[in-house]
């Protein structure tokens, strides 16, 4: 019997296995490394004691994923494996669509023949669009404005649809806010491939002297300072907030839920928390706004203390501390 976590060494999988494998779970790490590392499966190793089952493959091939579930007894699907990059999506549409939407529909085929219809599904807040009210609720009206974002939608309107044509799927949609920081150890993080795009990341590395300045994209926002304000989340957290799900899947359903802190936090605050943490002085330069950004977007997370038992329990400073530790630990990543 055992978990098959598919992208389970990129950035939110690799933090996932390890909550997995000290809750006592076994688990199956499918992913074909587009963008990871398999150093971060020996990692994984040293920081649980335990060794999970890795396999190099895509997601895209049903008949090999369905053999995977059943050579491996598999008894639910964690599913991060896909694409992340908004700006590549919109210059990249059908290959988002292809690896986002194609790739969900034959490991859902995969399942559904292999009698596996257990699945947490990564969706993220960028299908709330510009939100109308905040905090964002679950309910809050859906609206993805790139590429990316559709998929994202594309695959959570197939899931309902899969739910209502068999009510034998348990099925837990997870809305990410802004994950950020890396496991305490310094041992996993987040390792983006080329230039980062995410906020966090970029801060990290200027004050590790990887990148020589920030811009910020945009101070003239309706918000206290003029930047963007956003929920960000420890990395801890969200991983944890997978296995609170996938223990509440015990009964048919197909629900949505926001993993955020609630908080919002501006461009300028994570400066000054990060610059405080690292004491070293992050450069940056003011820019225009980013083409397609909102002001601001942070999360109603009660759904998901209700009905999980879960809430985010770190705060920015332990976010900035561990991203620190990560960096300082791994100037170059996992390589
Ligand atoms: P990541 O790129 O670090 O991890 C994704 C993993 O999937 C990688 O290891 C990659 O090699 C693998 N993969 C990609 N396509 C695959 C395929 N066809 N077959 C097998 N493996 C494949 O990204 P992450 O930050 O860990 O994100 C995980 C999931 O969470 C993604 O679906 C992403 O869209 C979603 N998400 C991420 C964020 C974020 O800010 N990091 C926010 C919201 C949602
Ligand atoms: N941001 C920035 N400079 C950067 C990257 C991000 O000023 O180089 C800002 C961005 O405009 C937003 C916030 O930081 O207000 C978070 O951006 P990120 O890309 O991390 O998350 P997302 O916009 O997808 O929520």
């Amino acid at each position: 019997m055992s978990i098959l976590v598919t992208g389970g060494t990129g950035y939110i999988g690799s933090h996932t296995c390890v909550e997995l494998l000290n809750a006592g779970h076994e688990i199956v790490i499918l992913d074909n490394l587009n963008n990871s590392h398999l150093e971060a499966v020996r990692r994984i190793e040293r920081i649980t004691g335990k060794k999970p089952v890795f396999i190099q493959g895509d997601i895209r091939d049903t008949q090999f994923i369905q053999k995977v579930l059943i050579d491996n007894k598999s008894t639910a699907v964690i599913h991060f494996a896909g694409l992340k990059a908004v700006g590549e999506s919109c210059e990249q549409p059908l290959k988002y669509y292809d690896y986002n939407v194609n790739g969900t529909l034959c490991l859902l085929n995969a399942m559904q023949q292999a009698g596996v219809k257990t699945l947490v599904f990564s969706s993220s807040a960028t299908v709330y669009g510009d939100p109308e009210k905040l905090p964002i609720q679950e309910n809050s009206p859906l609206k993805a404005t790139n590429p990316y974002g559709r998929s994202k939608l594309i695959v959570e309107e197939m899931l309902r649809d899969l739910y209502a044509s068999d009510p034998n799927w348990h099925i837990a949609i997870l809305r990410y806010f802004n994950p950020v920081g890396a496991h305490k150890s310094g041992l996993i993080g987040e390792d983006p491939k080329g230039i980062p795009n995410n906020l966090m990341p970029i801060v990290a590395q200027v004050a590790g002297g990887r990148r020589e300045k920030l811009h910020i994209w945009g101070n003239d926002y309706p918000t206290p300072d003029g930047t963007g304000v956003r929920d960000y989340i420890h990395i801890v957290d969200l991983a944890i907030g997978h296995l609170k799900a996938l223990e509440a899947l015990d009964s048919a359903q197909c629900t949505a839920f926001n993993l955020g802190t609630g908080q919002g936090y501006s461009v300028m605050e994570v400066i000054h928390a990060f610059e405080h943490v690292s004491n070293k002085k992050i450069t940056y330069e003011m820019a225009p706004r980013r083409s397609g950004d909102i002001a601001e977007c942070y999360a109603d997370p009660h759904l998901a203390k209700e009905q999980l038992g879960w809430e985010a329990k770190h705060g920015l400073r332990e976010m900035c501390e561990d991203m620190w530790n990560w960096q300082v630990k791994n100037p170059q990543g996992y390589q």
